[in-house]
């Protein structure tokens, strides 16, 4: 099985405004203690993130199709997946080795992560 996650699938679930955000949240940081596990129909990722308002715990699920469903503990209450959503499914996306990530089951996901790629800033 090979979950893929491209941007625009992510960007696809999310209102801009959430995609945007969650991107800056991304950039700084602010996800931590990523981990994830299998489950039946592919994976689910779980993280924390500092935000604004405290610290909130994330969970995704994702098959082979994309994502599944999602949660956060946040007050969110706005069209689609809170910014903190964003923020993980593209730390998710920016870890290399994401095709093998069925060969390892319930590890930490301590992989190395790749360069983002930038928009041209020439
Ligand atoms: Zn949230």
């Amino acid at each position: 099985m090979t979950i893929k996650l491209t941007e625009e699938l992510i960007h696809e679930q999310a209102n801009d405004r959430s995609y945007e955000r969650g991107r800056e949240y991304y950039l700084a940081g602010a996800i931590y203690s990523p981990a994830w596990q299998t489950t039946p129909g592919g994976i689910a990722l779980t993280s924390m993130c500092s935000g604004s308002g405290g610290h909130y715990s994330l969970r995704v699920e994702l098959d082979e199709n994309g994502i599944i469903s999602t949660s956060c503990t946040c007050p969110y209450d706005g069209d689609g997946d809170c910014k903190h959503i964003f923020a993980l499914l593209l730390k998710y996306r920016n870890y290399s080795g994401i095709a093998s990530l069925s060969s390892y089951k319930n590890r930490q996901f301590i992989l190395v992560e790749k360069r983002l790629r930038h928009e041209k800033t020439l």
